[in-house]
């Protein structure tokens, strides 16, 4: 495949979700700016920038914004989310068609849950090259156990099968996290292509905070083998 991006940004929200960019990365600076570190370096002889968000939508927000100010061209994220599909299982792979914020409710105002006011969209795309890229990397590592769908996100940590329901029947969630709409909103406002990629740690449900814990570490370096392997054919 030819190449089409040349620098290309990588979050991850927590330490977990990053720590085998740091192993295989091979680093040429690194900058500090509103307390998040920034990697910048080369994997498999691409130029790449990577952080580590930290939790939430804010978090997400200024990270992305500082990448795209450091010159990346795209901007993948790589993580752990809860699933709100009842077909998925802990440990499949979510590729983002688009992002919503499940939180912003506007609805006593009259705009639909998720609707952003005065703005024209709400539900941000994800980019379908990198979708298609993310979609033939699945294929390879993880045959039958991928779906694209649309992920919510939200500052909020979903351990309730009512929520659930809500989230996958109103809103036609696949999966549920706290970033992924924030970056996306961000690349949107920047014209830059992006694409969330997730692998369920839980299924949101009162056992969410046990599955969570225990699959964080595996699930965090599926979504890794994704990332590294979409980079060798960018
Ligand atoms: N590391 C902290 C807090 C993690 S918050 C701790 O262990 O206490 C959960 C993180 O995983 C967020 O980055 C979010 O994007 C993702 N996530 C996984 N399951 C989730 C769920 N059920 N609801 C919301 N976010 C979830």
């Amino acid at each position: 495949m030819t190449k089409i991006y040349s620098r290309v940004g990588i979050i991850g929200a927590m330490a977990e979700e990053i720590e085998l960019l740091h192993e295989y990365v091979e680093k040429s600076n690194v900058f500090v700016k509103a307390g998040i570190t920034y990697v910048e370096g080369t994997l498999h002889g691409r130029e790449v920038v990577f952080c580590r968000s930290g939790v939430g939508k804010v978090n997400a927000a200024v990270c992305t914004q500082v990448l795209i100010d450091a010159g990346v061209d795209c901007v993948l994220f790589t993580g752990v989310a809860g699933a709100l599909d009842p077909k998925l299982n802990i440990g499949d792979i979510v590729i983002s068609t688009s992002c919503l914020q499940h939180d912003m409710d506007c609805s006593p105002l009259g705009y639909a849950r998720g609707q952003i006011p005065f703005q024209e969209t709400s539900e941000f795309l994800a980019d379908p090259k990198l979708v298609e890229l993310a979609f033939k990397a699945c294929n390879l590592l993880f045959p039958d156990r991928h779906m694209k769908g649309k992920i919510l996100s939200g500052d909020q940590f979903v351990a309730s099968r009512d929520v659930v329901r809500q989230l996958h029947e109103e809103l036609n969630g696949t999966c549920t996290e706290m970033e992924g709409a924030a970056l996306a909103q961000v690349c949107a406002m920047n014209d830059i292509p992006y694409v969330v990629i997730r692998s369920m740690s839980d299924k949101a449900d009162g056992s969410a905070h046990v599955n969570f814990a225990e699959f964080t570490a595996v699930a965090s370096v599926n979504s890794h083998r994704i990332i590294d392997e979409m980079i060798q054919h960018m």
